[in-house]
């Protein structure tokens, strides 16, 4: 097998693995509980809270850890909701947390804005989880340029004294697109200077996803001015069902589940020790071989931009090192897929999701692709699972099979 869909999901590494083991049977207990096996498992967790959010340049207590990317892009949004709670205010007592509880998520989505408001701007390429969520509060996109970046002017233009969050992620999902943050969040700075000057007091929220970049980026959420940071253990050789959200003091949140009033209230239900020890581990890996990923991924890009006949690269500049997004003339790229699946390489055509909908990629769309164009890309994404071998083989299957298909549609 020939595995170049490491955007769609990683495999859980060995040592990953080995660290999570002991909290599925030996150190099973209960991080809330009273007696002192527990207790050493609540101060496990705490610890591996740490580790994620140094990555990132934050503290354990910034981060709410969720079931994935999806649940931590859905919380960020409830920033621009009535009566929201602080991540950072010490952790609530159980009875009061249950009264926390009669606030349902439904009675939550009937506090939101209503749609002529928008108080919402999000990217026009962002990944469902976001992008669905954006439109349940009427969400404005920002446009994107061809090159995938985001369109800095059209932002401008969007903002209106009535926008509370802005949700741009940090490197796409579908072109591996790496966007300008910082400039991003200078924008916002002034925007919320001039605010202050006029003295409207709306708050005014930087979101980013960051799920595809934790692996190949240097990240740090004062660098990057955001307020609000998604991360994805299953992206990182993690496990599935584990991500975090990074909130920052200014943002104030709702929880999407109420009960026991676990991660400051915000996230209530018994903590995945497990897999948050997991995620840990993973976020350390990634960050001690960053720098060798990234060469080895930028020349594995080389090399299969070089060997590869016929197509047209899509994502010339500004991506991931790992992603390869290519695009053939008048080709199915879905029966592509089908084809290399039977010669043992895996590959995506647009997002793995957008592709099992049976769905045109909007991102690629976005970017100004025609629908002729989209039929007919392909993703790569590299990773830990390949080696250079693998990727001379994968570039030299993956034109057979296009001869054959082309001789095919001639024949
Ligand atoms: N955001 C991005 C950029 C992603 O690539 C993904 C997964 O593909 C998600 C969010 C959703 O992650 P999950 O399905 O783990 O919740």
């Amino acid at each position: 097998m020939i595995y170049l869909d490491h955007a769609a999901a990683t495999p859980v590494s060995e040592k990953v693995l080995e660290a999570m083991k002991p909290y599925f049977s030996d150190e099973f207990f209960n991080p809330s509980a009273a007696y002192l096996p527990a207790k050493k498992v609540a101060h496990d967790y705490e610890k591996a809270k740490g580790v994620i959010a140094h990555a990132i340049g934050a503290k354990a207590s910034d981060l709410v850890i969720s079931a994935g990317a999806t649940e931590a892009n859905n919380l960020a949004f409830t920033a621009i909701l009535d009566g929201q709670i602080s991540h950072s205010a010490p952790r609530p007592a159980v009875p009061s947390a249950r009264a926390a509880g009669a606030k349902s998520r439904a009675a939550a989505l009937r506090n939101a804005p209503s749609q002529d408001i928008c108080p919402v701007l999000y990217l026009a390429t962002e990944h469902d989880s976001v992008r669905c969520v954006a439109e349940q509060f009427g969400g404005t996109a920002i446009s994107v340029l061809p090159n995938g970046l985001i369109d800095l002017e059209d932002l401008k233009a969007k903002i209106t004294d009535d926008t509370e969050l802005i949700s741009v992620s940090l490197a796409n999902n579908e072109l591996g697109t790496i966007q300008p943050l910082a400039e991003i969040a200078a924008i916002v700075r002034e925007v919320k200077l001039d605010r202050m000057k006029r003295g409207i007091k709306k708050q005014l929220l930087l979101h980013s996803d960051a799920s595809q970049a934790l692996n190949l980026l240097d990240i740090n959420v004062a660098r990057l001015g955001v307020d609000l940071l998604t991360l994805n253990a299953a992206k990182v050789y993690g496990p599935k069902g584990v991500g975090a959200l990074y909130v920052s003091h200014d943002a104030k949140l709702k929880p999407l589940t109420v009960g026991g009033g676990q991660e400051n209230g915000l996230r209530s239900g018994t903590e995945n020790v497990p897999g948050v020890i997991g995620f840990a581990k993973a976020v350390e890996l990634a960050k001690e071989h960053l720098n060798g990923n990234r060469k080895k991924y930028a020349t594995w890009r080389k090399i299969l931009i070089k060997e590869l006949q016929g197509c047209e690269l899509i994502n010339k500049k500004h991506s991931l090192d790992n992603f390869i997004v290519i695009c053939y003339n008048k080709i199915d790229a879905e029966r592509l897929v089908f084809l290399l699946e039977e010669k043992g390489v895996y590959v995506a055509t647009g997002a793995a999701c957008a592709a099992s909908k049976g769905v045109r990629s909007h991102a690629l769309k976005a970017i100004g692709l025609s629908d002729e164009q989209i039929a007919g890309s392909l993703r790569l994404t590299l990773g830990e699972t390949n080696t250079e071998e693998q990727i001379h083989e994968a570039a030299q299957i993956i034109n057979t099979v296009l001869e054959q298909e082309q001789n095919r549609l001639i024949s």
